[in-house]
């Protein structure tokens, strides 16, 4: 087998396919740590699927109101003992990540509650939903206020400044797992619990929210084995395994759960209302394959991190330190460099290699943002994918690939791209 010649059929030089082999060859140790991690999260997900007992009939369908749906409420609960919480939601009627957030936050808030982001500026899109930018039927309209206190200059939460921000009508904390767009490190899962522990002491009754996406099976322990009242993700990320074709999570207490089912539906139906309309099968089987498709994501995102460090450029996470999620940050300081990162990862892909993308206004970015991705799922950024805002310093966010084999290849052509444009040298 000419593992080199195939790589040269699909577009990678020989000089390229060695700077891949040499960064693959230093990672031996750090794969074989996630597989260990993997390899426990594959059985904690089967665990939980034998002692809600899963059956052939869990994979049925149910249209229209979608009551007494087996293989829903079968799931939710194989959710919610893989999170280790009371009860959890998992839905198609769930659109995203950010409707997930946002039904968790406005089902718990109430007017005149304050919510707090006590680990700086949230993810982009969720500036909308409560209001710091201004917008249509956000919390802000709801008269739900909102305070933030900025991380350190070093990424680690204001402890005093978090007190302070503490007030009798702080209502729930959101706390982001993943660094999003932003350059700052992601948390651990242990930080978050030493945060929410912290928390909990000034306000024993605020309800601590993790925003988790993209943190799903990294680490052996979630954010609701550290005290988290709820955690909510995206289905088209890690827990999706690829294979769900939309929808989205809220697990936490019943408490925490059944208002955000009161918001997501409505006061009265609650969970007991939608259909899941063809989805179960697939919905089971993406999160038993997760743990696994995580693993090759975060073995991608290592071998990114080694490929463009050798390069020269500053990469978050560095190819050494522990991962919290399954990005990799490349700082390319170029608006050029960004695009033909982003042209590589396309050209890379099963679907759709032969277009070219194209920064755009997109809905809920304040600048515009590139994306590539031929995915089997629109817009799904568990499969390989990577995207960034045009703006300063230019980073690129790289992320998924259902396989390791293909987020390596796709790294591979984004070196030969911004090598064939000149933007870099080897
Ligand atoms: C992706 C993401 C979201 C939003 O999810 P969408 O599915 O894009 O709406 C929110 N928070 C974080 C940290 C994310 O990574």
């Amino acid at each position: 087998m000419d593992k080199q010649r195939i790589y040269r059929q699909m577009g990678i030089s020989p000089e390229v396919y060695r700077l891949g082999m040499e960064a693959e060859k230093s990672l031996a140790e750090r794969f074989a740590g996630f597989d260990e991690i993997a390899g426990y999260n594959h059985l904690k997900v089967i665990s939980a699927m034998q002692k809600n007992r899963v059956s052939a009939e869990c994979f049925h369908s149910s249209t229209g109101y979608g009551y007494d749906d087996y293989g829903r409420d079968t799931l939710e609960k194989v959710y919610a003992d893989t999170f280790h919480t009371q009860s959890c939601l998992v839905r198609p009627q769930i659109a995203c990540g950010t409707h997930a957030l946002a039904v968790a936050l406005s089902g718990n808030l109430r007017p005149g509650d304050e919510l707090l982001s006590p680990a700086g500026r949230p993810y982009d899109t969720l500036e909308e939903v409560i209001g710091i930018r201004p917008s249509r039927g956000s919390l802000a309209e709801y008269g739900v206020t909102y305070r933030e206190v900025p991380l350190l200059p070093d990424g680690s939460f204001d402890y005093p400044a978090i007190r302070k921000a503490v007030t009798p009508k702080t209502k729930l904390a959101a706390i982001q797992r993943s660094k999003g767009y932003q350059t700052r490190p992601s948390f651990s899962v242990k930080q978050i619990g030493e945060l929410i522990a912290f928390l909990k002491k000034i306000k024993p009754d605020l309800i601590c929210m993790v925003d988790n996406c993209y943190g799903e099976f990294v680490d052996v322990i979630e954010p609701g084995d550290a005290g988290a009242d709820m955690m909510v993700g995206s289905l088209i990320k890690n827990p999706g395994g690829g294979l769900a074709p939309i929808g989205g999570y809220i697990a936490g207490t019943t408490e925490c759960v059944q208002n955000a089912a009161s918001r997501l539906i409505c006061p009265g139906l609650g969970r007991e209302v939608g259909a899941s309309l063809g989805v179960n099968r697939s919905f089971y089987q993406g999160f038993f394959l997760a743990p696994m498709v995580v693993k090759g994501a975060l073995k991608g995102a290592v071998f990114a991190a080694k490929v463009y460090e050798t390069l020269g450029f500053r990469v978050v996470p560095d190819s050494i330190e522990p991962r919290q999620d399954i990005i990799q940050s490349v700082i390319l300081s170029d608006r050029e460099r960004l695009i033909a990162f982003c042209e590589g990862i396309q050209a890379a892909a099963p679907v759709d290699s032969f277009v070219s993308p194209e920064p755009w206004d997109m809905p809920g970015y304040d600048c515009p943002v590139i994306m590539a991705a031929g995915a089997f799922v629109q817009g799904s950024s568990i499969e390989l994918s990577a995207d960034g805002p045009c703006r300063e310093p230019y980073a690129v966010y790289f992320q998924g690939g259902l396989t390791y084999e293909h987020a390596k290849y796709g790294i591979l052509r984004s070196v030969q791209r911004l090598l064939e444009k000149g933007l870099i040298s080897l």
